[in-house]
């Protein structure tokens, strides 16, 4: 059997092919020097695809296709993103928000894609009860690096991650997915900009090439982070088990500490735990097991669901 190993990557970028401030080049640079092994260039309604010479590639990440289908209708933005197009999707343009997510989804699906539902807090646009008129997608965005995606929720509105237990406590397989959607690469980096660097997933693929990282994104073999890294991930039926590899501060040898959480339906908390080793075994009444890790640096991982009916 390979040897798997985690994959670093980013599902959701902008480059000049769209509304980001620079080239799909520079780009792709970027997250290849901050240690990223792969990369989606996600341009709205355009698929971005570089062509380069071996010592171009050198300086990227893998490319992994993907495009962002943007409707713009009256009611509100749906923003959904195609992972594995061989080719670009038209979006709907419907004005109805459910309507338009139903037919992004099936283009994307019909053009070889999966698909995923982008910032649903994004202007407020829609909310789990949109979400569960809908099919077919497999992916969510529970947390979004751009500063307007109010991944938080707030003032009576669901958070991105609420909405992702709802979608699982009806037995809607979702995972969750943590991505930058940048778009700002020059000037400063600051929390009101939408930068790169936020938010990420790591897959267990067994080669760095884009068929196993959408193997490994399908079975839900992953997790998502913005900050938080899991060196070991067992989770099946009998044990849900992480090896969380702590934060270190170089210059005092000062470790960060962590609080997981293990959720399952409806949101209930099942079980919580301060060690780096945190473990859980499921019960069939839990309906879904998964696990939040939080840093004490504010960071967090989110590990997906185990079906405990399955
Ligand atoms: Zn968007
Ligand atoms: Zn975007």
């Amino acid at each position: 059997m390979t040897e798997k190993s985690w994959l670093k990557g980013n599902l959701h970028t902008h480059t000049t092919n769209s509304d980001g401030d620079e080239s799909p080049e520079h780009v792709a640079e970027w997250y290849h020097e901050h240690g990223y092994d792969w990369l989606c260039l996600s341009d709205h309604d355009h698929l971005t695809i570089l062509e380069g010479t071996a010592a171009e590639k050198a300086k990227w990440p893998l490319l992994v296709h993907g495009e962002e289908v943007t409707s713009r209708g009256a009611n509100g933005p749906v923003h959904v993103n195609g992972y594995g197009v061989t080719e670009v999707v038209k979006a709907s343009d419907s004005d109805d928000i459910v309507t338009a997510m139903r037919e992004n989804v099936e283009r994307i699906i019909a053009a070889g894609g999966m698909a995923s539902i982008n910032h649903p807090n994004f202007r407020w646009a829609f909310d789990g009860g949109a979400m569960m008129q809908v099919e077919g997608y497999k992916f969510m965005e529970v947390f979004n690096g751009h500063p307007e995606s109010h991944n938080e929720g707030g003032g009576g509105k669901t958070s991105t991650v609420g909405i992702w237990d709802r979608l699982l406590s009806q037995n809607r397989r979702v995972w969750g997915i943590a991505v930058d959607d940048a778009h700002h690469y020059t000037g400063e980096f600051t929390a009101n900009r939408s930068n790169p660097g936020r938010g990420w997933v790591q897959v267990r693929a067994s080669s760095l090439s884009q068929q196993d990282i959408y193997e490994a994104m399908s079975d839900g073999d992953f997790y998502a982070s913005t900050g938080v890294t899991i060196g070991g991930l067992t989770a099946s039926m009998s044990e849900i088990k992480l090896e969380i590899d702590p934060e270190t501060t170089p210059s005092d040898g000062i470790q960060a500490k962590y609080t997981t959480v293990f959720t399952g339906a409806n949101g209930r908390v099942l079980h919580e735990s301060i060690s780096n080793s945190p473990s859980y075994k499921p019960t069939r009444l839990d309906g879904y097991v998964r696990a939040t890790v939080y840093s004490s640096r504010g960071t967090r991982a989110w590990t997906q669901p185990v079906f405990t009916g399955d």
